[in-house]
C-alpha cells in the first residue's frame, strides 16, 4: 500500500482550489494499491485557504494566523486514515509519494516561512508523522 498526496493525484484540495497531478506518480502507482490522503483538509482546512509555510518550527498563514494545531491535527488524521486503509486490505505501508516543499507534506526541503519561495532543510508535519512511524517517504520531483 502506497500514501499518496492527494492534490498530485489530480484532486483539487491545494490551499488554491488547484492541484498538482503528476503523470510520473500516476505512472509510480499503477498496479499498486494506494491510498489518497490530503493532510490540511483531513483538519478542515477545504480550499480555497491562503498559503502557510513552516517558520521557527510552526504553522503561519500568509495572514499570519499561527495554524500549528491544526495542521498536527490533520498530521495525525491523514496518518490514521492510511492506517485504516492499509489494515482493511491486510497490506503494510510500504511508500509514501508526496508533494515537495509542502507545510504539511514536504519531505526533505521546505520553504522557510516568508513567502519568497526561499528553500530550506526540513520535513512539512505529514512528513515528520511519517518518517516518526518509519515509513519511507519520497516527493513526486524523485518519481
Ligand atoms: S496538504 Fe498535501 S495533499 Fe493536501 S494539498 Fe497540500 S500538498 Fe497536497
Amino acid at each position: 500500500m502506497y500514501i499518496v498526496s492527494a492534490c498530485l493525484l489530480g484532486i483539487n484540495c491545494k490551499y488554491n482550489g488547484e492541484n498538482n497531478y503528476s503523470e510520473a506518480v500516476e505512472s509510480l502507482i499503477k498496479g499498486h494499491r494506494y491510498v489518497a490522503v490530503c493532510p490540511e483538509v483531513s483538519a478542515g482546512m477545504v480550499p480555497p485557504r491562503p498559503p502557510s509555510e513552516i517558520r521557527n518550527d510552526r504553522v503561519y498563514s500568509k495572514e499570519g494566523d499561527d495554524l500549528t494545531e491544526l495542521f498536527l491535527e490533520g498530521a495525525e488524521a491523514s496518518w490514521e486514515e492510511a492506517l485504516q486503509e492499509a489494515e482493511r486490505f491486510g497490506e503494510d505501508i510500504e511508500l509514501a509519494i508526496l508533494k515537495a516543499r509542502s507545510p504539511s507534506c514536504g519531505a526533505g526541503v521546505i520553504y522557510d516561512g516568508t513567502f519568497n519561495s526561499v528553500r530550506v532543510k526540513g520535513d512539512g508535519f505529514f512528513a515528520r508523522v511519517l518518517k516518526e512511524k518509519g515509513i519511507k517517504t519520497i516527493t513526486e520531483e524523485d518519481c
